[in-house]
């Protein structure tokens, strides 16, 4: 049934999460081997609430930004299989929760970060935007909770952590963009997130045909025509295959 519906689809719009990263070596959150399943206080660093109100969480989210995955991390086959769907004319936007922009590494072009990306820092005060590598410079050097240059705000990675808002423009065109495709691909979200996980309802509502593709089971399984349990770098190239009509062989 997947195979069918990609090899038909015309406007696909594909929503992506952590999942489709851990095959690069970027834990997710909540998968066997997810950052808060081996560690429930890493939570505590992404709530926006605790960011702003303690030093002690900015300091640790500095350390963490410094050390994460991402920095050497590379496109898996999973990335380069969207890749090649966007190539072929199928898919026509990555909305992706992730913050890595693997996607874009991999050489996808039209990608919507809808939880912001970890290679810039912005300042909650005046809203000043800087490529993240000179606040890791700063932390480099010995300042722990580097502020912002321009008005000495705090400063923090331009992600959305939670309980903070998402861009208004950015949702809504993820919105528009899940309302008027004819097949949603998810992959590799546990879709406990929202808005984020809001578009798969959004769209199946719209009429378009959902494929699932995750580990786990989500909240939005019924919603589903497809429901795909394998690992993401097998399952997302045998359906880049399916849209050139061949046969996959991994
Ligand atoms: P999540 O951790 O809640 O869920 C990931 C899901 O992917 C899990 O259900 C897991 O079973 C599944 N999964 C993991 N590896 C898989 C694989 N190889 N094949 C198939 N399924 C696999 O992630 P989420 O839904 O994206 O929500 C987490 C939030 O944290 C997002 O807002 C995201 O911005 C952020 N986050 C981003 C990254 C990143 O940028 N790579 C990493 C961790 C968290």
């Amino acid at each position: 049934m997947a195979r069918e519906l990609v090899a038909g689809a015309r406007r696909m719009v594909a929503l992506t999460g952590a999942g489709v990263s851990t095959e690069s070596g970027i834990p997710d959150f909540r998968g066997p081997n997810g950052l808060w399943t081996r560690d429930p206080l890493a939570e505590r660093l992404s709530r926006f609430q605790s960011y702003v109100d303690s030093r002690e969480v900015r300091e640790a989210a500095w350390r963490a930004r410094a050390e994460h995955p991402a920095w050497g991390a590379e496109p898996n086959a999973a990335h380069r299989a969207l890749v090649e769907l966007e190539r072929r004319g199928t898919l026509r936007l990555v909305v992706t929760q992730n913050i890595d922009r693997l996607h874009q590494k991999a050489g996808a072009e039209r990608v919507l970060e809808l939880h912001g990306t970890m290679f810039e820092a912005v300042c909650l005060g005046c809203g000043d935007r800087r490529g993240m590598r000179e606040a890791l410079d700063r932390v480099a050097a010995g300042e722990a909770d580097p502020d912002c240059r321009r008005c000495g705000g705090i400063l923090k990675s331009a992600t959305i952590s939670f309980g903070q808002a998402l861009d208004p423009a950015v949702l809504e065109r993820a919105r528009v963009a899940v309302c008027s495709c004819d097949v949603l691909l998810v992959a590799g979200s546990s879709l406990t997130v929202q808005p984020a996980a809001g578009l798969v309802g959004l769209a199946a509502s719209s009429g378009a045909r959902v494929i699932l593709c995750n580990a786990s089971p989500t909240p939005y399984d019924d919603f589903a025509a497809a429901v795909l349990r394998g690992p993401l770098g097998e399952v997302l190239p045998a359906l880049a295959s399916a849209a050139a009509g061949e046969e996959h062989r991994p």
